[in-house]
């Protein structure tokens, strides 16, 4: 079967997971509540009905259960379905939610979803299980042996929703994405840009303009950055001057960022001459609107956080990435590699930001880090086997999708 390009997999997904429970049907569930259950022909992700809860007094709640159900053991803790809102949701429906028991009715795990939150059709949740709420001491790596689906109508109303094509323990691959921000040659000096090459790991350094050669002693200069280019890291934007754009108005921040990429393309550092780092971090909706007209990539801020990949910012204006944790006194190596591992384990990326590297870092500065730790820590990212690449391999492959093998032995097309 042939599938269009814009439906093959993307943003590092390496497989869908587990399609489970079976909501092409409403036989083996249970319903309860003010509800009628239907199978629901007409509005279907799989198979050839999804199944159909109405609520039919005003203001109730309905539910369907599988009891016993084994959910597959999480690993990862993705899960995502589908669900199709009859009707206005703002007003008809308070809340839908997916628990999963580890005993019934006592102990679960939670999503719950606001009617405001959605939209009238279809509406998809995707997220992790290590992010719901809890209940009765259950955690997300328990057993779980039950499964319910919920629907709550809004005070006095009525409402339908109907479930599909649920799925856990989506697969993505992790990726770590070393950051540098202004324009420092602390780091170079230390010769860590060349230590991350050999390591096959590429970083990203968010560069001002105005400060590129400007004083030796602090700032790379030209033709350092020329060196650390050629060894395939990535120099993005940190704006021309570190300016706060969040104090700058629309037009101004859209004609400091152009002039700040377009100086990094005719220098010949083209690769991430469209991805922003925010000088202090700062951001608002008047610079995403900026960044935008000034057609830039992504933007990385300094809120702390991993990003989930497959369903982080869209296909452009990823504007709000995060950084898992920012490189300086008050880190210690250790952290910063339980930080990386429990990123790998539930799939996500890492960010990593950083300022100075230096072999006998200040601690009175907020920014500064050992060269040992840092060598440390890209030594321990290769030995779990992360791959580490530039703000611009990231993004090609968070948008591009990947062709994925045909089974040995198929018939010819
Ligand atoms: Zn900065």
């Amino acid at each position: 079967m042939w599938m269009a390009r814009s439906t093959l997999p993307q943003s590092y997904k390496l497989s869908d997971g587990i399609l489970t429970p079976d909501l092409t049907t409403k036989v083996g569930w249970t319903g309860s509540g003010n509800v009628a259950l239907t199978n629901d022909t007409e509005n279907f992700k799989t198979g050839a009905a999804s199944v159909k809860l109405a609520i039919t007094s005003a203001g109730g709640n309905g539910q369907i259960l599988k009891d016993p159900f084994g959910v597959p053991p999480l690993h990862f803790g993705d899960v995502s379905f589908w669900y199709y809102v009859y009707g206005d949701p703002a007003t008809t429906v308070a809340s839908v939610s997916l628990s999963l028991f580890s005993t019934y009715a006592t102990a679960y795990v939670y999503i719950s979803i606001a009617g405001s939150a959605m939209v009238s059709g279809w509406n998809y949740y995707s997220g992790k299980v290590q992010t719901w709420g809890t209940v009765g001491g259950a955690t997300w790596t328990n057993t779980f042996t039950a499964i319910r689906f919920k629907v709550t109508a809004a005070a006095g109303q009525t409402c339908a929703v109907s479930f599909s094509q649920c799925y856990f323990e989506a697969e993505y691959i992790p990726l770590v994405m070393w950051t540098f921000d202004d324009t420092y040659d602390a780091p170079h000096d230390a010769g860590f840009f060349q230590y991350l090459a050999d390591k096959n790991q590429y970083a990203t350094l968010y560069v001002s303009k105005n400060r590129i050669g400007a004083n030796d002693a602090i700032y790379l200069t030209h033709d350092e950055l020329d060196e650390i280019y050629a060894m395939g890291h990535g120099i993005g934007s940190h704006g021309t001057d570190h300016h706060d754009l969040t104090t700058m108005t629309r037009a101004a921040v859209a004609a400091e960022l152009t002039e700040n990429s377009e100086y990094l393309v005719s220098q010949g550092w083209p690769r991430c001459a469209y991805h922003v780092g925010y000088p202090y971090g700062s951001r608002n909706a008047t610079v995403d609107l900026a960044m935008a007209d000034a057609g830039q990539l992504t933007g990385r801020g300094v809120t702390t956080g991993s990003i989930r990949s497959g369903v982080f910012g869209g296909v452009v204006g990823d504007y709000t990435l995060p950084c898992v944790f920012g490189l300086g006194p008050d880190l210690t190596l250790e952290v910063a590699k339980a930080a990386i591992w429990t990123a790998k384990l539930a799939r996500e990326h890492v960010i990593i930001m950083a300022h100075q590297i230096l072999a006998e870092p200040d601690l009175e500065e907020g920014n500064d880090w050992s060269t040992s730790d840092a060598q440390a820590l890209a030594d321990f990212i290769q030995s779990i086997q992360l791959h580490s690449v530039s703000m611009d391999a990231y993004f090609i492959g968070r948008t591009n999708p990947r062709y994925q093998s045909l089974p040995v032995g198929r018939s010819p097309l």
